[in-house]
């Protein structure tokens, strides 16, 4: 079974295209809820994050997420911390998922996969990639945020060439070119990669 991972930029489209692979029947892990999940119910994370960033980080045991936004986003060093508590279990997490699926090849879909250590566990690459133009309007209209808050969010993150660059297929989502006929013809590539030996 194959390995994809699915990446791109804040607001480029990962999930909606992650969302036409299930349709055609493919499972998709989504790391982004799955760290969600994990900050709620996984003991070790849930002491370490109490440890580095104080007891407000829940509240009745509920993660606090504005009060952890606010520290690690107003800090780099204070996200890196977060980032190497959180992934190693999400990618364990991820590893667990994909040994107990069946088919020809699954994705796992998130923003960071070059920038942690996610990559290594996986085999091909696809990156949705759009204008920064349009990835800063539809992130305002999708989370109601300023296009300041937007483009702050956008700059934490790996360039986006850079990112591309590494994927072996990219999708444009922009406004122009229609997403289902990519995403058909990745999908048939990757069940011709399938049926070989990797
Ligand atoms: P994030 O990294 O912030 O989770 P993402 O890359 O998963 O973002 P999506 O949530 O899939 O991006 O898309 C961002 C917003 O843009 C959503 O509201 C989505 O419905 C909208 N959107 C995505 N692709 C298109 C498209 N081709 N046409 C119109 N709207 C789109």
């Amino acid at each position: 079974m194959l390995k994809i991972g699915l990446t791109g930029g804040i607001g480029s489209g990962k999930t909606t295209v992650a969302k036409v692979f299930e349709t055609l029947g493919i499972p998709v892990y989504y790391a982004d809820d799955a760290t969600k999940r994990l900050m709620n119910s996984n003991e070790f994370i849930k002491k370490s994050l109490i440890k580095y960033f104080g007891e407000g980080t829940y509240l009745d045991g509920i993660l606090n997420r504005k009060y952890l936004a606010n520290i690690v986003f107003s800090d780099k060093e204070k996200l890196a911390l977060l980032n190497s508590i959180t992934h190693p279990l999400t990618i364990n997490d991820a590893n667990e998922w994909m040994a107990k699926q069946k088919s020809p090849y699954i994705i796992k879909e998130a923003a960071l996969l070059f920038e942690s250590n996610a990559a290594k566990h996986l085999d091909y690459f696809i990156g949705v990639s759009a204008p920064l133009a349009i990835r800063i309007k539809r992130v305002m209209q999708r989370d109601a945020i300023t296009e300041i808050e937007v483009v702050n969010r956008i700059n934490r993150q790996m360039n986006e060439e850079e990112k591309m660059k590494r994927c072996d297929f990219v999708i444009m989502n922009n406004d122009e070119e229609l997403v289902i006929p990519q995403v058909l013809k990745i999908h048939e590539e990757i069940l011709t990669l399938s049926t070989r030996k990797k």
